[in-house]
């Protein structure tokens, strides 16, 4: 298949749902067949341990539709979602997870909102299918924290069921849980983003992946999250003013040192501290100053980082 007939890419992170990727890749192939568009499936083994792998195996050798990336071990979702995302290629990328908790039966519409001219369709599980206060509560707080944190207004950017335009998705890297954030990480490239209602569902087969504890990684995520959307561009602007801040303590404490230093009435025991100090500030003023400029480097020369590794073998 040439390269820039694909139009539309399918990315699924998977691990352990032995008893739902048949069930999903038919669901989802009866949905593209009908869209007459040319598509892939791309399902990111994520190290299960169950019969997964075999399963998709057995599938790809009879559609070439499906596409499998295995992982050597378990990176987790954001990793899975980013192996996709690099390795898609349509020119309309749709991501959505692997248990059936989305419908594959939602995906013309995502893509009738790309084609209006979004460049990204977030799902919105307005019915959501999940435990009161386990998840459906706990999400809702985190989708708060993060809208205003970030400034991307959606009422669910937990929903997994997400389409993009190929442009967008493949400038952002994501690693920790950051897949939660793509809306916000698209906004970044200036990505023009609206939200659907979508259906969702209970999950009938296998277990989650995640308990509680995830809400605290989110926000721990947040707050880099914060750092990062704030500084990217220009780190040594935040790191100068570090430095400043620095120097001007630096410079506060020479001229009291030399206050002290003209004036011997003054306890000279507090001029040793001052010293200390003058030397404190001005090496962190230069280390702040090296921080920034390496950051900055970092920024405009760095290459995309891989969070993950892909298992090239075919068993
Ligand atoms: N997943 C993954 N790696 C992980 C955890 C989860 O690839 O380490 C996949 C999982 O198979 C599913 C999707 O990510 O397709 C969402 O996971 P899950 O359904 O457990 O999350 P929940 O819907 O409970 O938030
Ligand atoms: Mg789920």
């Amino acid at each position: 298949m040439k390269e820039s007939k694909i139009n539309i890419s399918v990315v699924i992170p998977i691990y352990n749902e032995e008893e739902n990727v048949a069930l999903l890749y038919e669901s989802i192939t009866k949905v593209m067949s009908k869209l007459k568009n040319s598509y892939e499936i791309i399902m990111v083994d994520d190290g299960s341990k169950d019969k997964t792998l075999s399963i998709l195996r057995a599938i790809q050798k009879k559609d070439f539709h499906l596409r499998v990336i295995k992982f050597r071990g378990n990176f987790g979702q954001s990793a899975a979602m980013a192996a996709g995302f690099e390795a898609a290629r349509g020119e309309n990328v749709v991501a959505m997870d692997g248990d059936l908790q989305n419908d594959p039966n939602d995906i013309p519409m995502l893509l009738k909102k790309l084609d209006e001219g979004y460049d990204v369709v977030s799902g919105w599980r307005k019915n959501r299918k999940d435990k009161l206060i386990l998840r459906k509560l706990p999400s809702k707080i985190a989708n708060r924290i993060i809208c205003s944190v970030t400034g991307v207004e959606l009422h669910d950017t937990g929903c997994s069921l997400k389409a993009f335009r190929k442009e967008v998705i493949k400038r952002i890297s994501l690693y920790g849980e950051l897949h939660r954030f793509i809306p916000a990480l698209a906004k970044l490239e200036g990505a023009k983003i609206t939200e659907v209602v979508v259906n969702h569902r209970a999950r009938k087969f296998g277990e989650s992946k995640y308990n509680i504890t995830r809400t605290f990684r989110v926000i721990m995520d947040l707050t880099s999250l914060n750092l990062f959307i704030k500084h990217l561009r220009n780190p040594l602007r935040f790191f100068g003013g570090l430095a400043l801040v620095s120097m001007f303590f630096a410079i506060l404490a020479t001229i009291l040192a030399g206050t002290i230093w003209l004036n011997s009435s003054y306890d000279i025991s507090s001029f040793n501290i001052l010293l200390t100090l003058i030397f404190l500030m001005i090496v962190t003023t230069f280390q702040f100053l090296f921080i920034g400029l390496l950051a900055a480097l970092i920024v405009h020369t760095g290459k995309k980082k891989l969070f993950y590794l892909v298992d090239t073998q075919l068993k």
